[in-house]
């Protein structure tokens, strides 16, 4: 048995917010309270001041790459990168190849990730056969074998009537679909957000409008199905007030923000570095108008979640002209750190709110166990350094691919440790007085 002795826990599902301590048995949290008795058996890990005691981080939004390009990422060093992130848990995207569309991708899936044994990994499946957008996956063999999800991310649901039948279908389930929104036409061959940044640079344009009317056709369907949708990675202002809407309405829908959607704007695309592919992304990197509308859905609750859409290429990949390099960035060991630097520090929002975005919240979406420290919950958790300077460097990164915009950058905040079932899987080096 260990007991965490003396941390300011933050478990907003709980109503939890001071110091508490956490007695873990067999991989399971035993007791919480204040000041526990100190049971024969029981070794104590002394939380030092300043850190913070949370349910562990789930990112529900990554790419993991495995199985079919391994050279990019595995499920182990996803699994690794993730818990060096904080996160005891992330779900993945099934544009893999092959596709995520059955069940036999589905237990590769899962058994890599057991025989990683690090974090805990939740496959997402393909809403279409082949994500070809023609005709549903049997989702029904998908969740029985593990998806939490369905999707076909990397690009949206391609008809209306597909998206309508998916929603109809999972609402048996309680399962969410998780859209990409884009409307294919408007993106057409664009490679960045079209405005200021992107007609200096000669880059072809996605106007916001590409992602708001897919997010409106989707709200739209929620409604008539009565299905759930989740409205992954937003980046415009626009969608953002498609899904007050929604909500004001009473659709059934969510949304997530990812770190680079509210501290980057396109700008980044001219400096310091033009054409710097890891400017790169899908959707694109907007204007400060879009960023501030993310920043404010953060603070007033629009926003369901932070989710990293952690998307690992490798150097030759994203070594080529900015027209010809693949979208995405790795994300998953920067945004704790990005999360306290511009949400925490900057006194946007507390804690508590945070940790509703980074792990209450998506557990509930995708119906998983965490999202808080209960009594006979698995012992997941994460302890946090809100105040540990950070210089965010590709060097020490577990993730195989190192595409990140955030190389260099200094930043005030970070994790600690991260415990999966009880156990430590990562312990950062800088936290000297912990010993876990
Ligand atoms: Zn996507």
């Amino acid at each position: 048995m260990k007991l965490l002795k003396g941390g300011r826990v933050v478990d907003p599902a709980n109503g939890r917010d001071g110091a508490f301590d956490v007695l873990i048995d067999q991989g399971r949290i035993a007791r919480i309270g204040r000041d526990l008795p100190v049971e024969s058996g029981v070794t104590v890990i002394e939380i030092p001041a300043g850190l913070i005691v949370t349910p562990g981080l789930i990112d529900m939004h990554v790419h993991l790459r495995e199985p079919g390009q391994e050279h990019k990422e595995t499920v182990a060093t996803g699994a690794a990168a993730a818990v060096a992130g904080g996160f005891t848990a992330v779900a993945c995207m099934p544009n893999t190849t092959p596709v995520n569309d059955n069940a036999g991708v589905t237990e590769y899936i899962l058994k890599k990730a057991a025989e990683a044994n690090l974090a805990r990994v939740y496959p997402i499946g393909a809403v279409s056969r082949g994500q070809k957008g023609e005709e549903l996956a049997d989702i029904a063999d998908l969740r029985e074998s593990g998806c939490v999800a369905v999707t076909d991310d990397g690009r949206p649901v391609a008809t209306a009537l597909l998206m309508r039948r998916a929603l109809e279908y999972t609402q048996m389930f309680g399962m969410p679909v998780i859209e990409h929104c884009e409307e294919q036409t408007l993106k057409g061959d664009g490679v960045a957000h079209e405005g200021f940044a992107a007609s200096t640079l000669g880059l072809r344009g996605i106007p916001g409008e590409a992602e708001s009317i897919m997010a409106l056709r989707d709200i739209s369907l929620a409604e008539l199905t009565e299905g759930r949708v989740h409205i992954a990675h937003m980046s415009a202002r626009q969608t953002l007030d498609a899904v007050r809407y929604g909500k004001h309405r009473g659709a059934r829908v969510t949304c997530e923000v990812t770190p680079h959607h509210f501290v980057l704007t396109d700008d980044r695309l001219g400096a310091p570095v033009a054409y710097d592919t890891n400017t790169k992304m899908n959707p694109p990197l907007r204007e400060a108008k879009d960023r501030d509308a993310m920043l404010q859905g953060i603070a007033d609750g629009s926003v369901d979640v932070i989710a990293t859409d952690h998307a690992p290429h490798h150097y030759d990949e994203k070594h080529v002209e900015f027209d010809r390099a693949p979208f995405g960035i790795t994300g998953l060991e920067t945004a704790v750190s990005l999360c306290f630097d511009r949400l925490i520090h900057s006194g946007l929002i507390s804690i508590g709110r945070l940790i509703e975005l980074l792990t209450v919240n998506p557990s509930r979406i995708l119906n998983v166990p965490g999202g808080s420290l209960t009594e006979g919950a698995p012992a997941d958790i994460t302890i946090l350094a809100p105040d540990l300077a950070v210089t965010i460097s590709v060097k020490t990164m577990t993730s195989k691919s190192k595409n990140t915009p955030f190389d260099g950058w200094q930043l005030r905040g970070g994790v600690a440790a991260t415990l999966v079932g009880g156990r430590t899987v990562y312990l950062n080096p800088a936290i000297q007085d912990l010993r876990i």
